[in-house]
């Protein structure tokens, strides 16, 4: 049977950095939610071994590759002899902050539970998930949550109001960990607000929201790359009212209400950057992945 599964992209729509635990991870309290920007896996049996094919060059075609790993992690848990062919069609930018390979590998997931009729539940798949990344127990569910502890204790929040997402992805990757290397938390000027963030998607407030975008890893990544700045200024100056940078950067995203603004916006990025991407927010779907 051949399956394919969509893998949506996810922003935050806040970040913050607790403390450093003892095991060397940081507590993070973060607000996350998907959006329609997805790769899709399709996923082919075979008689028997894990291939791998993907659409970009950026991603490793081994076993470092979160969907090989998702894969491998399944037929190893549930003595699995049968094997699969996963095609990554990515869509998503890679290293981007967007939990590209965190997405493709709760795909891969849920995907090879229906084909091997494994019968796992989501909070199954979400915990064997959580061996493969911190970001994959959210991209199992979807939607809209808060994210605590490495990223996996999840409470669901409801899902922002409709509007647009223009992204904007500055050419180079960042590595995740080098930003949390050179994270000092007395370097911080302002925190995330849970509670009125909280209470703006409660209210399904759009202003709201835009004014509680908070991330502490700008503290971090605005510093040693002036150019995701720039693009924050730039897409406050084009109109649009929310703006951020997702995750560890680069990418900066901005909420617009309206699709002609969300057109200015995209448009006047374009003389700055080759990537960037005008989506829905897909944060009130429960399972924006499965089909
Ligand atoms: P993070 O979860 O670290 O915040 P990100 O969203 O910034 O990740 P990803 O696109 O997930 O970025 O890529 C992070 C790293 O994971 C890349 O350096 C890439 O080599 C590796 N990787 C492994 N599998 C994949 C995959 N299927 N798609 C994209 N990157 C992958």
């Amino acid at each position: 049977m051949d399956i394919s599964v969509k893998a949506p992209a996810k922003i935050n729509l806040t970040l913050d950095v607790l403390h450093k635990r003892d095991d060397g991870y940081h507590e993070l309290e973060m607000v996350m939610t998907t959006i329609d920007l997805a790769d899709r896996i399709d996923l082919t049996e075979k008689r028997e071994g894990i291939g791998l094919e993907s659409t970009s060059g950026f991603v490793p075609f081994d076993s470092r590759n979160l969907a090989y790993r998702a894969a491998a992690l399944i037929k190893e848990r549930f003595n699995i002899k049968k094997g699969v062919h996963i095609k990554i069609n990515k869509e998503i930018p890679v290293a981007a902050g967007l939990a590209g390979g965190s997405s493709d590998a709760a795909a891969t997931l849920k995907g090879l539970n229906r084909m091997w009729d494994l019968g796992l539940t989501v909070e199954e798949l979400a915990e064997l998930g959580l061996k493969l990344g911190s970001d994959v127990p959210f991209c199992v569910y979807g939607g809209t949550a808060i994210a605590r502890g490495r990223g996996e204790k999840l409470t669901p929040l409801p899902s922002p109001p409709p509007c647009w997402v223009v992204l904007v992805k500055p050419p180079h990757g960042i590595s995740t960990a080098e930003v949390f290397n050179a994270f000092r938390l007395d370097q911080v000027t302002s925190r995330p607000q849970l509670n009125n963030m909280q209470e703006a998607l409660e209210k399904r407030d759009f202003s709201g929201i835009c004014q509680e975008l908070s991330n502490v890893l700008e503290s971090v990544t605005l510093k040693q790359y002036p150019k995701v700045r720039h693009l924050k200024e730039r897409m406050k100056a084009f109109g649009a009212p929310g703006v951020l940078m997702s995750g560890s950067g680069p990418t900066v995203f901005g909420l617009v209400e309206h699709e002609n603004t969300a057109k200015r916006v995209m448009n006047g990025l374009r003389g700055f950057c080759r990537q960037v991407y005008t989506v829905r927010m897909l944060g009130g779907l429960e399972e924006p992945s499965l089909d």
